[in-house]
């Protein structure tokens, strides 16, 4: 028992240490590069989303940082069909860029940050003002799965009303922290939440799966109108295992998708 004592100790001092780092690293202030090839893939989503008519002049989409996880790296201001690598910009949990340089920033930046707080295992955030959803989040109709390529959408789809974080009197915009915190609470499990009279955020553990979400949820949505239409109300979804598994098979395959849509939004290789 003796000899186990200073091995103990020895263990608990190198455990404080690392929590130690991990609250510096969270609390640091200091720009870090972020992997080339995260950047490269980050513009990939902005073009791929506006080429796919997901975004259009507004929305963005946002990686968590690779090597900070309390950073997450994000546009300028800007219409995402435009983004180059030199308009990447890195956040902080708060929302505030670690080095502006003068630049513009969404006004919604608070809707990745809070999200990014809230959930440690996501890693990727679409928000965006997809027009076949907005329907669904000014109606009591339930976004659900129609087929498998939108299977994520079995987790449920919940709605956030504005009114109830920020009073009858906004603009509709997720403007600061506790807007962005209320957004996020609603999330929950799912995959995507819609914003009442406003739009919706999609998230994933990745850029490739969110992009990959945020296109199908557009499709499901466009679909199921007009099959709730043709069936007069009466439409047989995906079950909840067939979501699941579904979903299990395509999380397998979202490269070869991926690859299609960069090429296509950015041509070469
Ligand atoms: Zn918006």
């Amino acid at each position: 028992m003796r000899k186990s004592v200073p091995v103990l100790s020895t263990l608990l001092l190198a455990a404080a240490a690392a929590a130690l780092e991990l609250a510096e690293a969270a609390a640091s202030s200091t720009k870090e590069m972020a992997d080339a090839q995260l950047i490269d893939d980050l513009v990939a989503a902005n073009r791929i989303l506006h080429d796919q008519g997901v975004v259009d002049g507004f929305g963005h989409v946002s990686a968590r940082h690779d090597t900070n996880p309390a950073h997450f790296l994000l546009a300028r201001s800007m219409a995402p069909g435009l983004v180059t690598a030199d308009d990447i910009m890195e956040f902080d949990l708060d929302g505030d860029a670690l080095d502006p340089r003068g630049r513009t920033l969404y006004v919604e930046r608070f809707i990745h940050s809070e999200i990014y707080k809230a959930y440690p295992e996501i890693n990727a955030i679409v928000h965006s003002h997809s027009p076949s959803i907005i329907p669904f989040g000014a109606t009591n109709v339930p976004l659900r799965p129609i087929y498998h390529m939108s299977s994520f959408l079995g987790a449920g789809v919940p709605i956030f009303e504005i009114r109830e974080a920020g009073g009858p009197a906004t603009d509709m915009l997720i403007r600061n922290s506790e807007l962005g915190a209320a957004l996020a609470l609603k999330l929950a499990t799912s995959a995507v939440v819609l914003m009442r009279g406003h739009g919706n955020v999609v998230v994933g553990d990745s850029l490739k799966q969110v992009v990959f979400r945020a296109i199908y949820t557009e499709i499901n949505a466009r679909l199921e109108a007009a099959l709730l239409r043709l069936g007069q109300g009466e439409v047989n979804f995906l079950n909840a295992e067939e979501a699941a598994k579904a979903s299990a098979t395509n999380n397998a395959v979202l490269g070869r998708a991926w690859e299609l849509w960069r090429q296509r939004a950015l041509g070469g290789g």
